[in-house]
């Protein structure tokens, strides 16, 4: 799958996650890396159109072994890195389409889609893609935000509105899905409240640090048990410190190791898609933000490995 800078350094051959093989067919493969350079459903700062790429680049930083999960994904997993989705930059609806109609025959053929945003808004449309095929998942939904807004700005489609929007549609099942990690200040203090109505479990930030992580980890497994589930993480899900490079921070978040800890805290989920959302390289220092989300992806692939060996 990847090319092992113990031969060939890291620098050479670059533009593939993890230096992986351009995606020719998805006969065969495990799993798909997929850009989403889409920036349009951004409130504040824009420009997380370039995360993609960014990811891509300090990718070729990361070897095949998992050491906290034990195992290799070299050895059990075939990937290929399909390239960026043809967005349409300042046209959320007709993108979402787009995302929807590249995204199926991937997902038709059983193939679990890594999507790298781009602005949290794509994430409604991979939903379409995956409840295509699959019918209404689990969402495990690691961010500083619910994302649960009815409108912004007056308008259905934003990164603030796509779990709402997935609920309506029936495109996931909120009766077993879970939001981890929100903070900060809000406009309407019953947001956790209309979280709950809609049918979220929710453990905010505060409620993180007091349960400790493995703790958490267990409340999000017994939340989605053996159903189906889609992995989206928003990378201001992290504190600002371990992650600048983003579009609304939040600060008292989670360190780069609390981070990677949770997520592997999932690893017995069955997930069928995932995404990494909201990295903007345009403020990020030292690539801090996207190593980070280049490292989440790999936790993803290590735990899409890892049952993979342990089916064998
Ligand atoms: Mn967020
Ligand atoms: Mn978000």
């Amino acid at each position: 799958m990847t090319t092992n800078a113990l031969n060939s350094p890291r620098f050479c051959n670059t533009g593939t996650f993890m230096r992986m093989p351009q995606f020719k067919s998805a006969e065969g493969l495990d799993f798909v890396i997929v850009g989403v350079p889409f920036d349009t459903g951004s409130s504040y700062r824009s420009g997380s159109r370039f995360g993609p790429t960014a990811i891509r680049n300090i990718s070729a930083m990361i070897k095949p072994n998992n050491v906290q999960l034990e195992v290799n994904v070299l050895e059990n997993l075939k990937g290929a890195d399909y390239g960026d989705i043809s967005i349409i930059p300042g046209y959320i609806e007709p993108t979402f389409e787009v995302i929807e109609k590249e995204l199926a025959p991937i997902i038709e053929a059983g193939v679990i889609p890594i999507c790298l945003g781009g602005d949290h808004s794509i994430t409604l449309a991979e939903l379409r893609a995956i409840a295509k095929k699959y019918g209404p998942v689990s969402l495990v939904h690691y961010d500083s935000h619910l994302d649960l807004n009815k409108q912004v700005f007056g308008q259905n489609h934003n990164h603030g509105t796509p779990f709402r929007r997935a609920v309506e549609e029936g495109i996931i099942d909120p009766h077993t899905s879970i939001q981890v990690g929100m903070r900060g200040s809000l406009y309407d203090p019953d947001d956790f409240k209309i979280a709950a109505e809609l049918g979220f479990k929710v453990i905010p930030a505060d409620k993180v640090r007091e349960l400790g992580l493995k703790e958490t980890g267990r409340q999000v497994r017994e939340r989605v048990g053996n159903k189906l589930a889609f992995f989206t993480l928003d990378i201001d899900f992290a504190d600002p410190a371990y992650a600048p490079g983003t579009g609304t921070p939040e600060v008292g978040g989670f360190t780069s190791f609390e981070t990677l800890s949770l997520i592997r805290e999932t690893k017995e989920i069955n997930f069928v898609g995932f995404d990494i959302v909201e990295v903007l390289p345009a403020y990020d220092s030292a690539e801090i933000t996207a190593y980070l989300a280049a490292n989440i992806g790999f936790e993803f692939i290590s735990m899409l490995a890892l049952k993979k060996k342990l089916n064998r």
